[in-house]
Order: structure tokens, then C-alpha cells, then sequence
């Protein structure tokens, strides 16, 4: 058997994109192996959203080039949108690649593969630049990779993505992913469903839906348009799923029928989440982001209004171009006021080929984005740690989904073993409990909490004195 060795960073897309890939290359009779030595085919499915991403792409091709050397019948393949941002560039680093393939065109990688162990020439697959043709034409040269699933290829067999659509029209001036992702396209309501019906029919009870501004998912059918709160209903129907998330939300499109439809489906994760970027509106303005920090507030306190007990995490870029210390505090006094569950923080990176890196300077010393990531980072758990402590002796539900990684870095093995997953409103769980217990729905107490983590223990039903009380006169009744 051929074996495959796959890389993969980036978001869930990304991962999604190469569970597809290698599900597609094992009808090939490929299986996957854990190390690139042992790889007949190696490839990388790539991210470019920040410049590091990108750097350990290529220094990892870097190493590659003595093995391809020593074996030139190695095919090495550059996936995704890293393939699709720099295309000729890859050959040129790295002369020794077979293909470059963008996110658009993945459903090429098996007959790709196929070709590269018979001929030695080298291929690029890749989609249309959002100025290269129609937006029909653009839009047909972007497809969405949605290939039949195979279980075996998740990481656990009670989650998976499903992705819901393609691509991104709101052109955030520091962002990458309009051009390498294509323009928004929503799959149709059908195929989405029929992808959710047959993962429930596989054992499957949680599914996330993906897309890149999820909540802007629209697709017209006749004369029906059908909205994110519709797909919900209907995907909430399907029997076997127990739990429905989507990520990520663009905070103008987060409508009130979606907002009711999380609040009234019990299946939907009471969890949202809804980047900000910043606190400031004069960065705001100069990301693009097309709402003000006031709008995001609104929206904000509606959220909060409309779903008891919703936690709602966020995403915050520190050194955009020309942000000041007051531009900083105003992020730093938003986290303060949000109860954001959690916030994802990350330093500015400038992209090439996007409007921030065209019209302005990336001015903000990299010494002062570190200390501005580290200083919001510490506020936020703060938060964090204060909020999970109101879990202290409350019972929540979770669905198991495997070994904690601390039990997998301890390697344990036996029947008992700690175990991990997330609560309906995302909150990760840790505790006791047995191999049996993955993938049910267990009742957990909560007995202690940080910033990151509860830690509980399982329900159990309690026999008391009443009980036989109540049982033994019906059993002696009975006699
Ligand atoms: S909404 Fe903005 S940040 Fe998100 S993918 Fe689209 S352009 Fe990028």
C-alpha cells in the first residue's frame, strides 16, 4: 500500500479540506503514515492568513529537498490557500515540488497524485484572482470539495465539520482568504442536509458547520431564500444529531430570526462566535470591517437578550496598522465589558496582495504587538477564570469526546482514564471516567475551575434509603 503523510494548519476549514483530501487518495488504496520519511506522498495543506503559517510551510519543503534527492519518485504536493496566494513562487523555492494546488480545485489532488509517479513534470492547479474573470467565471473556478465522507477519517466519529459555504465578499483590508477563497458561495440546502443525514446515519452527533462568514449563508431556491435560521431548523429535524454549532459569524450579519433560532432549537450550542478585531473605530475603519464598535455592542447586547446563558467568544488583531495606545485601550475596555467566554488574540501580519498591505504602513513595533497581545491575553482570562468559577458545583452535559491530552501525554491506556470534551455552550470539561463512556451524553459536576478548563465529575445515580423504601412494599405486594 502507498502510504500518505499530510501537514496541515490553519482553521477548520483547512482541516476539514484535508480529511476530504486523504478520504479521496485512500479510494487509491493509500494509507496514511505519521512521518514524512516514511511517505511515498507527501503533502501540505497550507494557511497564508499570517506570515508564520507560511514560513513553516516552507521551511518544512526546506527539509524535504535531500529526501527527494535521495528518492525521486517521492511526490511532494503544496495545498490550499498558501498553493493558491503564491502558485509559481512554491516551484521556484522549491524546485523539487510536483503540484501546487489551490483550496478551489482539490477535488484534482488524486488524479494529481496519480500522475506525479508517472510523469516527473511539475502541475499548478489553481482558481481565478478575484479580477481574472466574470464573477460566474470566478465563482465556477472556486468548487467547493465536498466529496462523500468517510468516517474513518475523523478524528472521532461523534463530530464532524460540514462546510455550509465557500469564500468571502467583505474584503477586510488585512485579510487574505477573499482572494484565495473566492467569492461567497452558500451550498445548496440539500446537499448540506444530505451530507448531515448521512453522518447521523453513520453514529455521528455533533456536527459544526463551517464557513467563512457562516451567517451571511443564503442561497435562493425558486422563490424561496433560504437563511443560516432555516438550514438550522431543518438540520435540527434530522434524528440521531444531538448537537449543532457553526463558527465563524461576521457580527453585522448576526440577524435576530438566527439569534431566535439558537435560543429555541434545543440541538443548537448555545455558543456563538463573533470576532470584533478591535475596540477602536478608527481601526475598525481602517480594517474594513463595515460596522462601528457601538453596532458590535448592539448586537452584542442582543445576543445576550435574546439566549439565557449564550457564551460568545471573539477574535482580536493588536498592531494593526496605525493603532495607538488609546486605539489599545479601547480593545482592552471592551474585552472588560463583553463576558466574552474567550477571546483569540493575535499579533497583526501583514499579507501581501490585501488593501492593509497596499495603503498602510505596518508601523507598529513587533516588541509593542507582543506586549499588547500578552496585556489583552491577561485581561481575558482574568474574565475567563472569574466566569468558569460560577460553574463551581453546577451540573452541565457534555459529549465525550476521547482522552484529555493530558491522559494521552501520560499514555494512558487502561479502561479508566481522564476524559474531555465541551459543554453545550463550548466550555472544555475534564474528568474521570472509563474508554466506554466516549461519545455519550454524561452529566458532569463541576468541582473545580481555571481560566481554560473545568474540571468535574460524573453523575452518578445515588440508591438511598427512600428508594427501598418505596420498592418494598411494592415488591412484597406483589408476593
Ligand atoms: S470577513 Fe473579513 S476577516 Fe473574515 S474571511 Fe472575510 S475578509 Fe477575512
Amino acid at each position: 500500500m502507498p502510504k500518505l503523510y499530510i501537514e496541515t494548519v490553519g482553521c477548520q476549514m483547512n482541516m476539514l479540506d484535508s480529511e476530504l483530501v486523504v478520504a479521496s487518495l485512500r479510494q487509491d488504496g493509500y494509507e496514511l503514515t505519521a512521518t514524512a520519511a516514511d511517505a511515498d506522498t507527501i503533502l501540505f495543506n497550507t494557511c497564508s492568513v499570517r506570515q508564520h503559517a507560511e514560513d513553516k510551510i516552507y521551511s518544512a519543503l526546506g527539509r524535504l529537498k535531500n529526501a527527494k534527492r535521495g528518492n525521486p519518485d517521492k511526490v511532494i504536493g503544496v495545498l490550499g490557500c498558501m498553493a493558491q496566494k503564491d502558485q509559481g513562487l512554491i516551484f521556484k523555492r522549491a524546485p523539487y515540488v510536483d503540484f501546487v494546488v489551490g483550496p478551489g480545485q482539490l477535488h484534482q489532488v488524486p488524479a494529481l497524485v496519480r500522475e506525479a509517479r508517472i510523469n516527473r513534470g511539475q502541475r499548478m492547479e489553481v482558481s481565478l484572482g478575484r479580477t481574472d474573470g466574470s464573477r460566474h467565471e470566478i465563482e465556477r473556478s472556486h468548487e467547493s470539495f465536498d466529496p462523500l465522507r468517510d468516517p474513518a477519517m475523523r478524528p472521532t466519529p461523534y463530530q464532524a465539520y460540514v462546510r455550509i459555504m465557500i469564500g468571502c465578499d467583505k474584503f477586510c483590508t488585512y485579510c487574505i482568504v477573499p482572494s484565495v477563497r473566492g467569492p461567497e458561495q452558500s451550498r445548496p440546502p440539500a446537499a448540506i442536509l444530505a451530507e448531515a443525514r448521512q453522518l447521523a446515519g453513520e453514529g455521528c452527533l455533533e456536527i459544526t458547520l463551517l464557513g467563512q462568514t457562516v451567517n451571511s449563508y443564503k442561497y435562493r431556491e425558486g422563490d424561496r431564500t433560504w437563511r443560516l435560521s432555516d438550514l438550522l431548523e431543518a438540520l435540527h429535524e434530522i434524528e440521531g444529531l444531538r448537537r449543532i454549532k457553526f463558527v465563524t459569524n461576521y457580527p453585522k450579519d448576526m440577524t435576530d430570526d438566527l439569534l431566535a433560532a439558537v435560543r429555541d432549537l434545543p440541538k443548537c450550542s448555545k455558543y456563538l462566535h463573533v470576532p470584533v478585531q478591535s475596540g477602536s473605530n478608527a481601526v475598525l475603519k481602517r480594517m474594513k470591517r463595515g460596522y462601528t464598535i457601538e453596532d458590535y455592542r448592539e448586537m452584542l447586547a442582543r445576543t445576550y437578550d435574546s439566549i439565557p446563558g449564550v457564551a460568545v467568544t471573539s477574535d482580536f488583531i493588536v498592531g494593526f496598522c496605525g493603532e495607538t495606545e488609546a486605539d489599545f485601550e479601547q480593545s482592552v475596555e471592551l474585552v472588560c465589558g463583553s463576558r466574552f467566554k474567550n477571546s483569540f488574540i493575535f499579533k497583526y501580519s501583514e499579507r501581501p496582495g490585501t488593501k492593509g498591505a497596499e495603503l498602510y504602513a505596518d508601523d507598529v513595533p513587533d516588541d509593542t504587538k507582543r506586549r499588547r497581545n500578552n496585556e489583552l491575553l491577561e485581561v481575558q482570562n482574568e474574565i475567563c477564570e472569574a466566569d468558569n468559577q460560577a460553574f463551581l458545583g453546577r451540573e452541565v452535559t457534555v459529549l465525550v469526546e476521547g482522552r484529555s491530552k493530558a491522559s494521552e501525554k501520560h499514555g494512558e491506556d487502561g479502561d479508566r482514564m481522564q476524559l474531555t470534551r465541551r459543554t453545550n455552550c463550548d466550555r472544555i470539561v475534564v474528568f474521570e471516567g472509563n474508554r466506554r463512556q466516549i461519545g455519550q451524553f454524561l452529566p458532569i459536576v463541576i468541582y473545580d475551575a481555571n481560566a481554560h478548563t473545568l474540571f468535574g465529575e460524573i453523575v452518578t445515580q445515588h440508591v438511598g434509603p427512600e428508594v427501598f423504601s418505596l420498592t418494598l412494599p411494592v415488591k412484597i405486594g406483589l408476593r
